[in-house]
């Protein structure tokens, strides 16, 4: 009998390479029968439909192929926000949730700042500080127009009014500054091993890939934003977790003041940020 357990407990087996394979598990089942985690508990011993059965299974066969499970059920979870995600968008990392912790912190709840996101994704971390800061005047721009459709639609759906425009960087925003500007670039060196690993090989290259060590778009945004930012404004930046000194350094060297670094939820160095001269 095929009952949620025994199928759960077969696809954990068949997901062992997976980091996470129970939690993958879920996921999927939760996906194809349309319930939450607790109503998965407390059915474990129903029979899937033979259509139901049959979804978990081609769920479950590209798992096992790699793809990563956000990929598989269309969305995953950020901040308080339930997001789309297609492959045109890096899936939204926990850890990028303490940028957003950072940006609520400098941001008033209700004062009428301006903000940019860089290379928005699914629009991420523009939705979360629109949700959480709504006198913000949110601006979200990524050179992938693939990217931007997924990001505009999310924003729609949850009701988030964030301006998105198609911007390599700073290239159409020219003369427009903001208070805050916040980024999660592209920062792994191109010759990182782990680009062959689990859900990187998914996805977008351009979203996860830089030149020069991975440093090449962070020096590219810290040198431009200064055109982009009001006296006193703040640049906050994702980088990878051995890039801590170096962007700081790219930042001091810029001219930013009171430049800081925070760590993930691992307790690496992740995210850097320093405020323009008011
Ligand atoms: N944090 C991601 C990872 O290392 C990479 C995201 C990025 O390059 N911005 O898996």
């Amino acid at each position: 009998m095929s009952t949620v357990r025994t199928l759960l407990a077969d696809a954990c087996r068949r997901l062992a390479s997976s980091p996470s394979p129970r939690a993958d598990a879920d996921m999927l089942m939760q996906h194809v029968l349309g319930k939450d985690r607790t109503w998965i508990r407390l059915h474990e011993d129903d029979v899937l439909t033979a259509t139901d059965r049959s979804q978990f299974e081609t769920a479950l066969a590209r798992r096992e192929c790699g793809e990563p499970v956000a990929y598989i059920t269309g969305s995953r979870g950020f901040w308080t926000l339930d997001l789309a995600v297609d492959a045109a968008t890096l899936v939204p990392r926990a850890d990028t949730e303490i940028l957003v912790e950072w940006a609520t912190e400098l941001l008033s709840p209700t004062s009428q700042v301006r903000v940019l996101d860089l290379g928005t994704g699914s629009g991420a971390i523009a939705l979360a500080i629109a949700h959480e800061r709504p006198g913000a005047i949110v601006t979200a721009v990524d050179a992938s127009p693939a990217a931007l459709d997924v990001a505009r639609q999310n924003g729609a759906r949850l009701d988030l009014s964030v301006e998105f425009l198609v911007s390599d960087w700073f290239a159409a925003l020219n003369g427009r500054r903001f208070d805050l500007v916040v980024a999660n670039p592209p920062y792994i060196a191109e010759d990182d091993p782990h680009l062959g690993e689990g859900d990187l090989r998914f996805e977008p290259a351009t979203a996860l890939v830089a030149a020069e060590q991975g440093l090449r778009d962070l020096r590219c945004i810290i040198s431009a934003a200064p055109m982009h930012l009001a006296r006193g404004g703040w640049l906050l930046l994702e980088h990878g977790h051995d890039q801590g000194a170096a962007v700081r350094d790219l930042l001091n060297a810029r001219g930013f003041m009171t430049v800081a670094t925070r760590r993930d939820f691992g307790g690496n160095e992740r995210i850097s940020g320093g405020q323009w001269p008011c």
